[in-house]
This record gives C-alpha cells, sequence and structure tokens, in this order.
C-alpha cells in the first residue's frame, strides 16, 4: 500500500500505518501520532487507564487532533 496524500503529490511511498479516521495509508513524514487514553475497568481490581495511541493522517489530524505528533524521521 502506498500513502495516499503522497499519491496525490504524484509520488510513491510505502505506508508506515493507516489513518484511523479515513482509512487513508500514511507514510512516515505523513503520519500523526495522537494519544488515546483506554479505559479498563475490572470487576475484582480497580480501574484504570492506559495509554494507548492513534495513527491519523494529516488532514484527520487537523481535523481532530491538532496536537498530534509528528512521527519522527
Ligand atoms: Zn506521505
Ligand atoms: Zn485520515
Amino acid at each position: 500500500m502506498h500513502c495516499l496524500d503522497c499519491r496525490t503529490a504524484g509520488t510513491n511511498s510505502p505506508t508506515v500505518g493507516v489513518c484511523q479516521g479515513c482509512g487513508a495509508g500514511v507514510c512516515a513524514t505523513h503520519a500523526r501520532i495522537a494519544p488515546r487514553s483506554v479505559r479498563r475497568d475490572s470487576l475484582i481490581g480497580i480501574p484504570g487507564e492506559a495509554e494507548a495511541r492513534t495513527v491519523l493522517c494529516p488532514v484527520c489530524a487537523a481535523a481532530e487532533a491538532p496536537a498530534a505528533a509528528v512521527l519522527a524521521p
């Protein structure tokens, strides 16, 4: 699979992930990593939250998570 944003720009880059907003493939340059907390409920234990992550494309990141980090080169 190739990065949608790179393909639109006329280049082909392999993807490193898939946008959770629109489903587009994103390359290392276009991937945005947004933190996401997951609630873990337990009947016998203490409920807690774990830090997970969401992969987004630049378009969805701008709309949903402006603070999403750019993947380190
Ligand atoms: Zn790209
Ligand atoms: Zn997207």
